[in-house]
Formats: structure tokens, sequence, C-alpha cells
């Protein structure tokens, strides 16, 4: 069907469209603006000499990619293959005509099949010279049609294939095309990951390293498809993993990590600063898988080295302090915003919802926060004694968090070191990666589904996009 649609989108400007009926009846009501102009309705005519050339040469185009496959396929016929098991010489067992899809269209090859008469398996040596899987789309559509996925859910992406690649595909193609490269990208990611983790006491340590590194962790449930997903083994012969807990068995948690220098803010505007750069990583998982990754990332980077300051940002949630340990140097900073909307919870039911007074306290308690004055906010608190017992709750509560977290809120050293004390950036980040593409209306996803499209949001959101061809395609069941 490809082959036959592909380049039909080019004939439709010649058409008239209801837009342009619409168009030439207003021109007839007298105002006569467009066609005193000279402004035609429809395909200008530079655009119709685009779309000819564009539909002359896409056959021509495919012809010559045949002609290129045909060429490789010579290239392998004298060539008896190797098993890849067990060294022996395959012998040849038999050929047969395999088609795969294009961005020109259907390609078609005579694919020799050779077996192993040791260990009994087989090769197709043109396919894997390729890079091709049969019946599938292939190459640089599959990256583009991957690429549209990324931003767009299935369906408008297969609409956007079309308007934009002429490339007739349903949404369900995309999906398929999306499952095999995020397959990649997602291993190489848990790859990378066990990688470090497993060599992080021998490893030598950048040093290059930056002296200070702020890493903030965010995370959100993701709704699931009900039904359950097959486990995968995380390598061949190995066992495999637990089953994850689900809540309510309807959500899971994906969690988004943030690595950023801080020299690397700008100030863009007064006030407004933004990033140079920052790196993201992301799992569908538990709290140590995402300082695995996190961890990894350092050490890709070469970020990590013995002097290196990690400061964590967190918004109190205590799995992230619990795992601060593994950095040899770290800080960690109780996100501003987080410190004051608990003093916020307390005037609200110390002054009342809005009132002016609520409005002042606050305004003075964030002065002092700012000053690294906790200490002596927490016994200004102490002083307080509200009779309202529902007052007098929230008030203990808050004295609670702020001694629990006073070590975490030296606001004022953290400004001066020119750390950050806010966690927006993380949880611009996360929106970014997660909720943008994957938290809109009515979607739920299967857990291998979310799992490789994270993967591939994250290599474009990275601006490691291109790495998609240097990983190792793997084949899935269909
Ligand atoms: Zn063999």
């Amino acid at each position: 069907m490809l082959d036959k649609l592909a380049g039909f989108v080019y004939e439709m400007g010649g058409r008239p469209s209801s837009h342009e009926l619409i168009r030439t009846s207003e021109e007839g009501s007298g105002t006569g603006g467009a066609r005193a102009t000279g402004a035609r309705c429809g395909a200008t005519r530079f655009m119709e000499l685009e779309r000819e050339v564009e539909q002359e040469y896409r056959p021509q185009m495919r012809v010559a990619l045949q002609q290129k496959v045909e060429a490789v396929a010579e290239s392998l016929r004298s060539q008896t293959p190797q098993c890849a098991r067990c060294g022996r010489a395959m012998r040849y067992h038999d050929t047969r005509p395999v088609s795969w899809w294009a961005r020109c269209g259907k390609l078609l090859a005579l694919v020799a099949r050779y077996r192993c008469s040791g260990c009994g398996s087989e090769c197709r040596p043109l396919l894997e010279e390729l890079g091709v899987e049969p019946g599938r789309i292939s190459g640089s559509l599959a990256r583009l049609l991957a690429l549209l996925a990324v931003v767009a859910p299935y369906p408008l992406a297969a609409r956007l294939a079309w308007l934009l690649l002429g490339v007739p595909v349903s949404a369900m193609g995309v999906w398929r095309v999306v499952q095999r490269l995020g397959e990649a990208a997602a291993r190489y990611q848990e790859d990378l990951s066990q990688y470090h983790n497993d060599t992080c006491s021998q490893e030598p340590r950048a040093t290059q390293a930056p002296a200070v590194v702020v890493l903030g962790v965010d995370g959100c449930n993701l709704g699931m498809q009900v039904r359950k997903q097959r486990r995968r083994r995380p390598a061949e012969g190995s066992p495999l993993p637990p089953l994850p807990p689900v809540e309510d068995g309807q959500f899971r948690e994906v969690k988004t990590g943030v690595l950023l220098r801080p020299e690397e803010r700008v100030e863009t505007s007064p006030g407004r600063r933004s990033l140079v750069r920052r790196f993201l990583v992301t799992c569908l998982g538990d709290a140590d898988a995402i300082f695995a990754h996190l961890w990894a990332q350092l050490q890709e980077l070469g970020w990590l080295g013995v002097q290196t300051m990690v400061v964590v940002i967190g918004d109190g949630a205590e799995w992230i302090w619990n795992r601060t340990w593994m950095f040899p140097r770290h800080c960690e900073i109780l996100d501003f915003w987080h410190a004051l909307e608990h003093a916020w919870e307390f005037a609200r039911l110390r002054y009342g919802e809005g009132s002016q007074r609520a409005e002042r306290w606050i305004h003075q308690i964030a002065e002092d926060l700012r000053a690294g004055k906790v200490q002596a906010i927490i016994r200004r608190l102490e002083r307080l004694h509200p009779t309202n017992p529902e007052t007098q709750k929230g008030l203990k509560k808050l004295i609670g968090y702020y001694l629990e977290n006073a070590s975490r809120m030296q606001y004022d050293e953290y400004l001066r070191l020119g750390y950050g004390i806010g966690s927006g950036a993380v949880e611009s980040a996360h929106k970014q990666v997660v909720h943008a593409r994957m938290r809109q209306a009515g979607m739920r996803w299967s857990e291998p589904g979310a799992r490789r499209l994270l993967a591939l949001r994250l290599l474009l959101l990275n601006e490691r996009w291109a790495m998609l061809d240097q990983l190792r395609m793997v084949s899935l069941a269909a």
C-alpha cells in the first residue's frame, strides 16, 4: 500500500479544496483584493514545481536504492558465512523474497538463508548486513516516525507522517517502530547504568570533573494498562526480575532525574534564569533505579571527581535523602518552595485563607529563610501558643518539619555558593519528559511501551538522537 500511496499526496494540490471554493466566492463578492494583487488560491506555481519534482524523483530514488541493495547482495553471494554461535562454516539452505519499507517506498530482495549443521542456527547475511527486518519499516523512515511519536501521540504521529513525509502509515505502524527503536534505546540506557554501577568501586574517577554538580529528582504516577505484562530477563540465562509492585494495580511511578552545573545557569532577563544545558535520566522504577541511572550519567559525563560536591535538591521525600550517601561529598538542600509551602499551611490555619496578615507573615518567613535564619524562625514558632487545637497541631507539624530539615535549609549559604535553592529545573524537566507526552487525557501504558518511549524521549531531550544509529537493534516478536 505504501508504494502505491506514496506520492499521492503531491497530487492533491491540483484539486480544488473546499477552502479554495470559499476564497473564490469571496473574490466574486466585490472586494476583489485577491484578484487585484494577483494573489492566487491553492498551491503556488513554485509549490507545484516542488511537488512535480518530488513525484518524479521518488520512484527513481527507489530504483537507485534497490540497485544498491542488489549490489550488496551480489557482494555477499560468494561468501560462506560462519556460525556466530559455534564458528562452523554454515550451509546454504534456501532463498526467499523479502520486502521492507523505506522512505521512497517498498524494497525487495532475494535473501539467501544459511544454516549451521552443528548447532542448527540460521542466518540471512544480507538482512544482517543491511540491518533491516522483513516486512518492517527500516532505516531513516523508521527514525523519522519514531521522532514524530516521541513528541506526539501515535495516531497524531501517523497523521504527521502523511503530511510531512507523504508516507501513509497507521498509528499501529508507528507504534511498532517505536517498540523496536525504543527497546534498543532502553537497553542501552539500562546496560550503561548497570556497567557503571557494577564497576563503580574500581572505576577511575574523572580528573576534569567540575567542583559542583546539582542533582534533583522528581516523580509522578503513570496510568498503566491493567493487563499484566510479561517480565524480561536482563540477560540470557539470568533469572527473571521480581514482579514490580503496582500500586492499586493501575499506576506505576515514573521518576526523572536532572543533572546540571550551577555555573551554567544564565540570567536571560532580570530575575529569569535558564540553563545552558542539563542532562536527564528517567525510569519506570524505584528510587534505587533512578539513582543508579544518575550515578551512571555522572560517570559518563565525567562529572564525578573526588572533590566534586554533589548538591542534591529534594522536595523533602525521604527516599531522596536516603540515597545521598552514595556521593562522597554531598550537600542536601530542601527545595525552598516546599519549605515555604509548609509555612503557608500553618499561616492559613492561623490567619485564615487569603488574609493580608498571612501574606505579611509568610513574607517575613521567606526573608528569614533566605537569610539562613531557620533556627531563629523555629524559636519564634516555639513561642507561639495558639488556642485552637487544629492550629496547635499545624504549628507542631511545622516546627517538627523545620527541625528535621534545618540542616538542609541554610539558604544564605547555598545562594552564596551559587548552588541554587529551588527544584524548579527538576520539576520542569520532569514535566517535559513525562507529562508533555505521556500524561495526556485517557492515556494508559504498558510497562514495556512506557519504558521504550521514555528511553527515546530522553535521547531527544538530551540532544542524543543521533545515537540511535550506534545502537544495536533488537528483533522483537510482533
Ligand atoms: Zn553453529
